[in-house]
């Protein structure tokens, strides 16, 4: 009887802790996956005015065991900025609520490096999304629209990365207003970038950010490989930290290919 009442318990725990992604628009057919993620280290480039990631050695083998602390702002390396992030009231979306079925997501990846290699500062224009269409078709709703800047490429060089010059400027690409506004009206999930954020870095009034979120709509940032995508075809999955009322988290983020 006992462990009829525990077998009972615990199939009731276990169907109020699942959380299920209710309606995945798509089937999954994959035979690679590539990681799109930043590693996180001491040394890693990390927005400035915040602090670096600090990582302590608490225990060896010689005790027995290894084990480590880390510190962290929410800002570092590959994460997920929420709706809240940006977006105060009801409804807006904290980290731990972005919906699953959002977070697994079909991936329309955009390739700006040969404009951004004479302009660091360079915006993804409406006409790039055109132009992206014409060739893959509209931009369907619910997709993670990526910009490929090549930055990432720069990711082991804090000070390249950062691109900060004397008079404390930041110079990496963007998103523009305008095409935060057509992907709204697109309905997509979200927006990702491999730089330090999807505002380009001389515009520190965040119009993107603010446009993106204010729609509920979740942001990546500091991207990684992503000249291992195809324009389309890929899957997002977004393992992002669900830390209750957070604004953003760092994730493991990967695509899956056909
Ligand atoms: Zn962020």
């Amino acid at each position: 009887m006992k462990t009829i009442i525990y077998l009972i318990f615990s199939l009731q725990l276990l169907l109020c802790d699942f959380v299920f992604a209710e309606k995945l628009q798509m089937t999954i057919n994959a035979s690679r996956a590539v990681d799109l993620t930043q590693p996180l280290y001491e040394g890693m480039p990390y927005w400035p005015g915040t602090e670096p990631i600090s990582i302590e050695r608490l225990a060896d083998y010689d005790q027995g065991y290894r084990m480590h602390k880390f510190t962290m702002w929410e800002n570092i390396g590959t994460h997920v900025d929420s709706p809240s992030h940006f977006a105060a009231g009801e409804g807006k979306r904290t980290i731990d609520q972005l919906p699953l079925d959002q977070l697994i997501a079909p991936m329309v990846v955009i390739n700006v490096q040969k404009k951004v290699k004479t302009n660091a500062d360079y915006q993804l224009t409406v006409e790039d999304i055109k132009n992206w269409e014409t060739d893959n078709g509209k931009i369907k709703k619910g997709a993670l629209v990526v910009m490929n800047t090549g930055w990432y490429l720069k990711f082991s060089d804090p000070h390249a990365y950062i691109n900060q010059n004397d008079k404390g400027e930041l110079h990496f690409p963007g998103f523009s207003v305008a095409v935060a506004k057509l992907l709204v009206e697109r309905d997509v999930a979200g927006i990702g970038i491999d730089t330090l954020s999807l505002d380009p870095g001389n515009d520190l009034s965040f119009p993107v950010h603010n446009v993106m979120l204010a729609a509920n709509k979740y942001q990546i940032e500091n991207m990684n490989n992503l000249d291992a995508l195809p324009a389309t075809g890929a899957v997002v999955v977004i393992g992002v930290l669900p830390v209750r009322d957070g604004s953003q988290a760092q994730a493991r983020v990967f695509a899956l290919l056909k």
